[in-house]
């Protein structure tokens, strides 16, 4: 049986290799406020969010890499409108734009706090967008705010749908419609240059055996 599961697990990547295109590589800038020089969150905290991104973007052919951390001394929270606009200005071309900030407050509702947020502002006379999390944020918030960026503004509450609050089963998923509007989404934005997807990581040479 054992044997059996082996040999299984050794021919399963060669088959996923064969039937999944290859997923496009997009790249997640983080900008971390740093209050006093301390970021927020660590590198651990935003690698473990964009790894639960790719597990719950793997079946739609997406994947993240995470890019050089950047840090901004202001703002440290993003408590009104004004200060999420305020990241504009820090947004870099061709990548998704993550904000992390320390406290994430709700724009309409004083005192409701927020975990992460899809925000539109203007840069200059451009048009941006870019996710914006709370340092309290858990794992999977970046993959929820993900499918906002990604042509979902609305939220659907049915048990694991990935816009939706509503736990399920396992990873959380995105339903037909939503994948098509995802994957329509993404080609324009690569067509159009906001985003430039990155070369795949080169695959590494086999081990030598070393015998078992
Ligand atoms: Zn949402």
């Amino acid at each position: 049986m054992i044997r059996l599961i082996a040999a299984l697990l050794a021919l399963a990547p060669l088959a996923e290799a064969k039937a999944a295109p290859s997923p496009t590589l997009i790249e997640i800038r983080p900008v971390v406020a740093a209050p006093d020089g301390a970021p927020v969150v660590d590198r651990a905290w935003l690698e473990a969010r964009v790894a639960r991104s790719n597990a719950i973007f793997a079946p739609y052919d997406l994947r993240f890499t995470l890019g050089p951390t950047e840090t901004i001394a202001a703002p440290v929270d993003a408590r009104v409108r004004a200060d999420r606009d305020a990241l504009a200005k820090h947004v870099a071309p061709a990548v998704v734009n993550l904000f992390v900030v320390g406290t994430l407050m709700d724009i309409h509702e004083e005192g409701r706090v927020r975990r992460g947020v899809h925000w539109k502002a203007r840069r200059g006379g451009r048009r941006v967008h870019y996710v914006i999390m709370a340092s309290y944020a858990s794992e999977g918030i970046l993959a929820h705010e993900l499918a906002h960026f990604f042509g979902n503004p609305k939220h659907r509450h049915r048990p694991g749908n990935l816009v939706g609050y509503v736990p399920g089963l396992g990873l959380p998923t995105l339903d037909p419609d939503q994948e098509a509007r995802m994957r329509r989404a993404l080609r324009r934005m690569v067509k159009s240059g906001e985003l430039a997807p990155r070369d795949p990581p080169a695959v590494p040479p086999r081990a030598p055996s070393t015998g078992e």
